[in-house]
């Protein structure tokens, strides 16, 4: 299934939504930086970029607020998450459609992103009553030590266009809990799913009550804003999530001036699929993770090896399987793949494929599928290679699939932790040997490894992130949180003398 003719207008439907939602319509009306929507391509807002003053003046209203906010027991803070997971609850569908619009998002995977918002703050929730710290055995006799957890300060988000609201959340509900006020950019290309976020982060304020003013804000705009935000010394932590050129900017600045970096970045996530793999299954894992978000996750299956015993059945299944899968209008029940963001990712796509067609690949689909002139929908490609040559070891943001043949999982291992990147990766097989070697210390050296799942759609409990250049970040579920907060130890004497530790002995004069 192909471009459905008649397209409803997305500026219609966005000027609708944001108003059930409650954003004020000076926020998004009569800027200078346009909003297009990647579904229709119209222009569907027009938004203000936060001069740089006003940004500076936001991170210091943020720690006045810090300074009330560390003072509230942790468990009331909590209050104002499980507040704000109820607002998000009634708002689902709204704030799931203002994604669908701004990202392109087909409607069962935004509604995914707004309940990941909806998880990660009942997780928080639960975590404002156990951030607790170790006591740690002591050598001297009547002495206790241990480790308390204090807030941070500041957290400054900064955030990509794909995962324009939950990414956020993972951190802000998590910093909030913690004791952070948080400064949120997003990405410049989804600035209104922001907006009507902090809209509805503000009912819950309003039902909390006696929150500190500026404890969570926008600031919108491009590179420039990011980069106030980054330098801002009242800003201890920024979490950053984009490619991995941003990081490399990112990184450095904040480690000139000691702050603490938690860095998301790019990803080139890859699948092995061993001859006793589940086919049906695996054949399902690949396509949504190869396929669903019209390729625009950080964990997309980018690279897939398949068994040499079983590559023809599989990868012609595979082949049928894109050859029919329903690309359109996300908003339309029964289509799967949405639109890319916009020209420069279809630009970039159409390189990639060049690239690879040079290097000796077979491409199959890539093609523009026509749904207006500034709305870029693409058929998703799968791309059967020699070898992972240069093109297969760089992030391309697009659907694009590279399948390669391998003999052993020994050489299947060897190839899929050989790319720059680290996220997510997964095996299917059914030989617990194979599995278990793929999780071991010698088997995927990513920050996700799965097994009989693709390497997308990872739930919040985990810890979320990737080594290499995908930044090493963590954050989410587990103990992610500790991010947030400054860990201090202290060694408490309860006796009547001063013994030093290693047995030291400094012995000065008293007085008689
Ligand atoms: P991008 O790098 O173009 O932009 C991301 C954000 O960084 C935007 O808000 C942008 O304005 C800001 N930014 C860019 N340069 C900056 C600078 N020098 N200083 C401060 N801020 C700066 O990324 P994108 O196109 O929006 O998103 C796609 C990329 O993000 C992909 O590489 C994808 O893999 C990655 N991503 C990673 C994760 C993860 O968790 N690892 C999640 C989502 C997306």
């Amino acid at each position: 299934m192909n471009a459905p003719a008649n397209i409803a207008s997305a500026k219609t439907e966005a000027a609708a939504v944001l108003g059930r939602l409650g954003v004020d319509r000076a926020l998004w009306t009569g800027g200078p930086r346009a909003v297009r929507s990647p579904v229709t391509g119209e222009i569907i807002a027009d938004v203000h970029d936060t001069p740089l003053a006003a940004v500076a003046q936001t991170i210091e209203t943020a720690h006045e607020a810090f300074r009330a906010w560390r003072n509230v027991p942790a468990p009331r803070r909590g209050e104002l998450i499980r507040l704000f997971g109820e607002e998000l609850r009634a708002a689902k569908a709204d704030l799931a459609a203002v994604v669908t619009l701004e990202a392109g998002k087909i409607t069962s995977e935004a509604l995914g992103e707004v309940q990941e918002m909806i998880d990660i703050c009942d997780f928080a929730v639960g975590l404002s009553r156990q951030l607790y710290g170790l006591t740690i055995a002591t050598e001297r006799p009547d002495h206790r030590m241990m480790e308390t957890w204090h807030p941070l300060g500041v957290v400054g988000i900064i955030s990509a266009f794909n995962f324009p609201v939950a990414v956020w959340c993972w951190n802000s509900a998590l910093a909030l809990v913690c004791g952070d006020p948080c400064v949120w950019k997003p990405s410049e290309k989804t600035p209104l799913t922001a907006l009507a976020t902090q809209a509805v982060f503000e009912r819950a304020l309003a039902r909390f009550g006696d929150a500190p003013k500026g404890l969570s804000a926008v600031i919108l705009g491009g590179r420039e804003v990011g980069e106030a935000l980054v330098d801002h010394p009242k800003v201890p932590l920024v979490s950053a999530t984009g490619s991995t050129a941003m990081g490399r900017a990112v990184g450095p600045r904040l480690a000139q001036r000691f702050a603490r970096a938690l860095l998301e970045l790019g990803g080139n996530n890859a699948a092995i699929i061993a001859p006793t793999a589940d086919l049906d299954l695996a054949l399902r894992g690949v396509a949504f993770a190869a396929m669903g978000t019209a390729g625009q996750r950080c964990t997309t299956l980018r690279r897939l090896f398949v068994h040499e015993s079983i590559y023809d059945g599989f990868v012609g299944a595979l082949k049928a399987a894109y050859a029919s899968v329903p690309v359109g209008d996300p908003r339309q029940a029964g289509v799967l793949v949405g639109p890319l963001i916009d020209a420069a990712s279809f630009d970039g796509m159409q390189k990639s494929l060049a690239d690879a067609r040079a290097a000796g690949g077979q491409v199959q689909g890539g093609e523009r599928v026509e749904m207006g002139e500034e709305a870029f929908y693409v058929r998703p490609a799968i791309v059967e290679m020699p070898g992972q040559t240069d093109v297969v070891k760089r992030e391309t943001f697009a659907p694009i699939l590279y399948v390669m043949k391998y003999r052993d999982i020994e050489e299947a291992i060897a190839l899929q932790n050989d790319v720059p990147q680290g996220l997510s990766s997964s095996i299917f097989t059914n030989d617990m040997r194979e599995a278990e070697l793929f999780i071991s210390a010698r088997g995927s050296d990513c920050g996700i490894a799965n097994v009989n799942i693709g390497p997308s759609g990872a739930e919040i409990g985990g810890a979320f992130g990737g080594e290499k250049e995908t930044g090493g970040g963590r954050e989410s579920g587990s103990d992610a949180w500790k991010a947030y907060m400054r860990r201090a130890t202290n060694t408490l004497n309860y006796g009547k003398t001063l013994p030093l530790a290693q047995g030291v002995s400094f012995e000065i004069k008293t007085a008689p």
